[in-house]
Protein backbone atom coordinates (compact mmCIF):
# COMPACT_ATOMS: atom_id res chain seq x y z
CA UNK A 1 0.00 0.00 0.00
CA UNK A 2 2.52 2.23 1.26
CA UNK A 3 4.45 1.31 -2.23
CA UNK A 4 1.32 2.63 -3.90
CA UNK A 5 1.22 5.72 -2.21
CA UNK A 6 4.39 6.81 -2.90
CA UNK A 7 4.24 6.10 -6.79
CA UNK A 8 0.95 8.29 -6.85
CA UNK A 9 3.24 10.77 -5.65
CA UNK A 10 6.22 10.76 -8.04
CA UNK A 11 2.87 10.97 -10.62
CA UNK A 12 1.38 13.59 -9.42
CA UNK A 13 4.74 15.68 -9.01
CA UNK A 14 5.90 14.76 -12.33
CA UNK A 15 2.96 15.79 -13.57
CA UNK A 16 2.85 19.24 -11.46
CA UNK A 17 6.30 19.76 -13.04
CA UNK A 18 4.95 19.49 -16.37
CA UNK A 19 2.20 21.68 -15.62
CA UNK A 20 4.37 24.79 -14.24
CA UNK A 21 6.23 24.19 -17.64
CA UNK A 22 3.46 23.81 -20.24
CA UNK A 23 1.56 26.78 -22.21
CA UNK A 24 -0.98 26.76 -19.87
CA UNK A 25 0.67 26.20 -16.49
CA UNK A 26 -2.42 27.51 -14.11
CA UNK A 27 -5.08 25.22 -16.17
CA UNK A 28 -3.21 22.66 -16.26
CA UNK A 29 -2.24 22.20 -12.55
CA UNK A 30 -6.01 22.84 -11.62
CA UNK A 31 -7.17 20.03 -13.68
CA UNK A 32 -4.29 18.15 -12.17
CA UNK A 33 -5.87 18.79 -8.91
CA UNK A 34 -9.74 18.24 -9.91
CA UNK A 35 -8.94 15.26 -10.94
CA UNK A 36 -7.05 13.69 -7.46
CA UNK A 37 -9.32 15.08 -5.62
CA UNK A 38 -12.76 13.93 -7.76
CA UNK A 39 -10.99 10.59 -7.81
CA UNK A 40 -10.24 9.55 -4.58
CA UNK A 41 -13.88 9.61 -4.00
CA UNK A 42 -15.50 6.27 -3.56
CA UNK A 43 -17.18 5.52 -7.02
CA UNK A 44 -21.39 5.26 -5.28
CA UNK A 45 -20.56 8.77 -3.99
CA UNK A 46 -19.16 9.94 -7.80
CA UNK A 47 -22.36 8.26 -9.54
CA UNK A 48 -24.32 10.29 -7.24
CA UNK A 49 -22.83 13.41 -7.63
CA UNK A 50 -22.83 13.15 -11.41
CA UNK A 51 -25.56 10.84 -12.32
CA UNK A 52 -28.49 12.41 -14.68
CA UNK A 53 -29.16 13.02 -18.62
CA UNK A 54 -28.38 13.64 -21.06
CA UNK A 55 -25.24 11.42 -21.47
CA UNK A 56 -24.71 7.79 -20.68
CA UNK A 57 -21.70 5.97 -20.42
CA UNK A 58 -21.56 2.37 -21.99
CA UNK A 59 -18.54 1.08 -20.01
CA UNK A 60 -19.97 1.80 -16.26
CA UNK A 61 -23.58 1.91 -17.74
CA UNK A 62 -24.26 5.53 -15.89
CA UNK A 63 -26.81 7.92 -17.30
CA UNK A 64 -24.86 10.83 -17.04
CA UNK A 65 -25.01 14.79 -16.29
CA UNK A 66 -21.53 14.92 -18.39
CA UNK A 67 -18.38 14.34 -19.22
CA UNK A 68 -15.14 15.72 -17.68
CA UNK A 69 -12.91 17.92 -19.42
CA UNK A 70 -9.67 17.45 -17.53
CA UNK A 71 -5.89 18.05 -18.93
CA UNK A 72 -6.56 18.34 -22.41
CA UNK A 73 -9.65 19.37 -24.67
CA UNK A 74 -10.07 16.04 -26.10
CA UNK A 75 -10.24 14.15 -22.56
CA UNK A 76 -13.53 13.63 -21.76
CA UNK A 77 -13.91 11.76 -18.39
CA UNK A 78 -16.28 9.68 -16.80
CA UNK A 79 -16.78 10.71 -13.63
CA UNK A 80 -18.18 7.68 -12.48
CA UNK A 81 -15.40 4.78 -13.99
CA UNK A 82 -12.82 7.65 -14.90
CA UNK A 83 -12.95 6.28 -18.80
CA UNK A 84 -11.80 8.11 -21.89
CA UNK A 85 -13.63 8.38 -24.98
CA UNK A 86 -11.08 5.63 -26.88
CA UNK A 87 -11.99 3.58 -23.38
CA UNK A 88 -15.95 3.96 -24.77
CA UNK A 89 -15.44 3.25 -28.16
CA UNK A 90 -13.27 0.06 -27.38
CA UNK A 91 -15.96 -1.14 -25.11
CA UNK A 92 -18.80 -0.34 -28.21
CA UNK A 93 -16.80 -2.40 -30.72
CA UNK A 94 -16.25 -5.24 -28.57
CA UNK A 95 -19.87 -5.44 -28.04
CA UNK A 96 -20.72 -4.92 -31.32
CA UNK A 97 -18.73 -7.21 -33.56
CA UNK A 98 -19.21 -10.04 -31.42
CA UNK A 99 -16.67 -10.24 -28.83
CA UNK A 100 -19.06 -9.81 -25.90
CA UNK A 101 -22.25 -10.75 -27.05
CA UNK A 102 -21.14 -14.39 -28.72
CA UNK A 103 -20.14 -15.58 -25.09
CA UNK A 104 -16.77 -17.38 -26.96
CA UNK A 105 -14.37 -18.30 -24.58
CA UNK A 106 -11.44 -15.76 -24.98
CA UNK A 107 -8.51 -15.74 -23.35
CA UNK A 108 -7.65 -11.62 -23.24
CA UNK A 109 -4.10 -10.19 -22.51
CA UNK A 110 -5.06 -6.28 -21.68
CA UNK A 111 -2.20 -3.56 -21.76
CA UNK A 112 -1.36 -1.00 -19.39
CA UNK A 113 -5.25 -1.38 -19.02
CA UNK A 114 -7.21 1.75 -17.20
CA UNK A 115 -9.44 1.18 -13.99
CA UNK A 116 -12.58 1.70 -15.83
CA UNK A 117 -12.40 -0.75 -18.73
CA UNK A 118 -10.63 -3.21 -17.12
CA UNK A 119 -13.17 -3.50 -14.06
CA UNK A 120 -15.89 -4.41 -17.02
CA UNK A 121 -14.01 -6.91 -18.85
CA UNK A 122 -12.86 -8.33 -15.80
CA UNK A 123 -16.77 -9.51 -15.08
CA UNK A 124 -17.06 -11.12 -18.48
CA UNK A 125 -17.21 -14.55 -17.39
CA UNK A 126 -15.88 -15.86 -21.03
CA UNK A 127 -12.93 -13.90 -20.64
CA UNK A 128 -10.25 -15.12 -19.26
CA UNK A 129 -8.87 -11.35 -18.87
CA UNK A 130 -4.46 -10.94 -17.98
CA UNK A 131 -3.23 -7.56 -17.58
CA UNK A 132 0.49 -6.53 -17.92
CA UNK A 133 2.01 -3.88 -17.94
CA UNK A 134 6.02 -3.19 -17.66
CA UNK A 135 5.57 -1.25 -13.82
CA UNK A 136 4.02 -3.17 -11.15
CA UNK A 137 0.59 -1.98 -9.90
CA UNK A 138 -2.32 -3.54 -9.78
CA UNK A 139 -1.75 -5.35 -12.85
CA UNK A 140 -1.41 -9.47 -13.39
CA UNK A 141 1.64 -9.88 -14.99
CA UNK A 142 4.60 -7.35 -15.16
CA UNK A 143 6.11 -7.50 -18.77
CA UNK A 144 7.97 -5.62 -21.10
CA UNK A 145 5.97 -4.77 -24.52
CA UNK A 146 9.02 -5.56 -26.06
CA UNK A 147 9.90 -8.90 -24.62
CA UNK A 148 6.88 -10.41 -23.12
CA UNK A 149 6.99 -13.45 -20.88
CA UNK A 150 4.22 -15.17 -22.23
CA UNK A 151 4.50 -18.15 -24.68
CA UNK A 152 3.98 -18.38 -28.53
CA UNK A 153 -0.18 -18.31 -29.09
CA UNK A 154 -1.18 -17.81 -25.64
CA UNK A 155 -4.01 -15.87 -26.33
CA UNK A 156 -6.91 -14.81 -28.72
CA UNK A 157 -7.39 -11.24 -28.51
CA UNK A 158 -5.10 -8.38 -27.46
CA UNK A 159 -6.29 -5.28 -26.41
CA UNK A 160 -3.18 -2.69 -26.93
CA UNK A 161 -4.63 1.37 -26.84
CA UNK A 162 -2.34 3.84 -27.01
CA UNK A 163 0.74 2.29 -25.93
CA UNK A 164 2.93 1.89 -28.78
CA UNK A 165 3.69 5.37 -28.49
CA UNK A 166 5.23 5.37 -25.85
CA UNK A 167 7.56 2.08 -27.12
CA UNK A 168 11.24 3.16 -28.83
CA UNK A 169 11.33 0.17 -30.48
CA UNK A 170 7.60 0.01 -31.54
CA UNK A 171 8.36 -2.90 -34.51
CA UNK A 172 9.44 -5.49 -31.76
CA UNK A 173 7.20 -4.49 -29.81
CA UNK A 174 4.08 -5.81 -32.71
CA UNK A 175 6.42 -8.65 -33.35
CA UNK A 176 5.86 -9.49 -29.99
CA UNK A 177 2.32 -9.14 -29.31
CA UNK A 178 2.05 -11.26 -32.82
CA UNK A 179 4.38 -13.86 -30.99
CA UNK A 180 1.95 -14.25 -28.38
CA UNK A 181 -1.27 -14.25 -30.26
CA UNK A 182 -2.88 -17.45 -32.04
CA UNK A 183 -3.68 -18.13 -35.33
CA UNK A 184 -6.85 -16.87 -35.77
CA UNK A 185 -7.32 -14.35 -33.06
CA UNK A 186 -7.47 -10.61 -32.78
CA UNK A 187 -5.16 -8.09 -31.94
CA UNK A 188 -6.64 -4.43 -31.57
CA UNK A 189 -4.09 -1.81 -31.39
CA UNK A 190 -5.10 2.12 -31.12
CA UNK A 191 -2.42 4.26 -31.14
CA UNK A 192 -2.89 8.52 -31.28
CA UNK A 193 -2.73 9.53 -35.34
CA UNK A 194 -1.80 13.01 -34.90
CA UNK A 195 0.66 13.46 -37.87
CA UNK A 196 0.42 12.98 -41.42
CA UNK A 197 3.46 10.62 -41.79
CA UNK A 198 5.21 8.87 -38.39
CA UNK A 199 7.61 11.18 -37.08
CA UNK A 200 10.56 10.11 -34.74
CA UNK A 201 13.78 10.86 -33.01
CA UNK A 202 15.07 8.87 -30.42
CA UNK A 203 17.60 11.84 -29.38
CA UNK A 204 14.50 13.79 -27.73
CA UNK A 205 14.18 12.44 -24.10
CA UNK A 206 13.63 15.81 -21.98
CA UNK A 207 9.62 15.22 -21.13
CA UNK A 208 9.54 18.77 -22.02
CA UNK A 209 10.36 18.73 -25.10
CA UNK A 210 8.51 15.45 -26.27
CA UNK A 211 5.30 16.95 -24.74
CA UNK A 212 5.85 19.63 -27.25
CA UNK A 213 6.86 17.64 -30.03
CA UNK A 214 5.21 14.46 -29.51
CA UNK A 215 2.00 16.07 -27.80
CA UNK A 216 2.82 13.99 -24.33
CA UNK A 217 5.91 14.02 -21.83
CA UNK A 218 6.26 10.49 -22.78
CA UNK A 219 5.36 9.94 -25.95
CA UNK A 220 8.45 9.07 -28.28
CA UNK A 221 6.98 9.41 -31.96
CA UNK A 222 4.00 10.79 -33.50
CA UNK A 223 2.00 8.30 -35.71
CA UNK A 224 0.57 9.00 -39.01
CA UNK A 225 -2.06 6.39 -40.62
CA UNK A 226 1.21 4.81 -42.01
CA UNK A 227 1.60 2.97 -38.75
CA UNK A 228 -0.72 0.04 -40.57
CA UNK A 229 2.41 -0.53 -42.57
CA UNK A 230 4.57 -1.08 -39.64
CA UNK A 231 1.79 -3.82 -37.95
CA UNK A 232 1.64 -5.39 -41.27
CA UNK A 233 5.32 -5.53 -41.12
CA UNK A 234 4.77 -7.47 -37.94
CA UNK A 235 2.82 -10.43 -39.65
CA UNK A 236 -0.65 -9.08 -38.86
CA UNK A 237 -3.19 -8.22 -41.93
CA UNK A 238 -4.61 -5.24 -40.84
CA UNK A 239 -8.39 -3.99 -41.26
CA UNK A 240 -8.92 -0.19 -40.12
CA UNK A 241 -12.34 0.41 -38.23
CA UNK A 242 -13.84 4.18 -37.85
CA UNK A 243 -15.72 5.41 -35.09
CA UNK A 244 -18.76 5.50 -38.20
CA UNK A 245 -18.40 1.73 -38.26
CA UNK A 246 -19.04 1.39 -34.56
CA UNK A 247 -22.14 3.58 -33.80
CA UNK A 248 -25.60 2.95 -35.28
CA UNK A 249 -26.59 6.46 -35.20
CA UNK A 250 -24.13 9.79 -35.77
CA UNK A 251 -26.03 11.46 -31.83
CA UNK A 252 -23.93 8.36 -30.51
CA UNK A 253 -20.83 10.22 -30.89
CA UNK A 254 -22.11 13.33 -28.37
CA UNK A 255 -24.84 11.36 -26.20
CA UNK A 256 -21.70 8.45 -25.03
CA UNK A 257 -18.88 11.31 -25.32
CA UNK A 258 -17.07 9.19 -28.09
CA UNK A 259 -13.83 10.49 -30.38
CA UNK A 260 -14.97 12.07 -33.29
CA UNK A 261 -11.89 10.69 -34.96
CA UNK A 262 -9.88 7.58 -33.67
CA UNK A 263 -8.79 4.08 -35.74
CA UNK A 264 -9.49 0.92 -34.55
CA UNK A 265 -6.57 -1.20 -36.19
CA UNK A 266 -8.28 -4.68 -36.14
CA UNK A 267 -5.14 -6.39 -36.34
CA UNK A 268 -5.42 -10.60 -36.85
CA UNK A 269 -3.28 -13.17 -37.51
CA UNK A 270 -3.72 -15.63 -40.33
CA UNK A 271 -0.83 -18.07 -40.84
ZN1 LIG B 1 -18.30 5.27 -17.00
Amino acid sequence: MSHRIIQRARRFLLYAKIAIRSPQPYQRLRDLIIGNLLFALPIPVRKRIFNGQPHFCPVCETPLRGFLVLHRPYHRWCPVCRSLPRHRLLYLFLNRYGFIISKTAQTVLHFAPELGIARRLMQLPHFRYITTDIEPSSIHVCSDIEHLSFPNDAFTLILCLHVLEHIPDDLRAMRELYRVLKPGGTAIVMVPITSPATVEDPTITDPVLRERLFGQHDHVRRYGQDVVLRLGAAGFVVERIGVNDIVTDPTEITLMGLPEKETIFVCRKIV
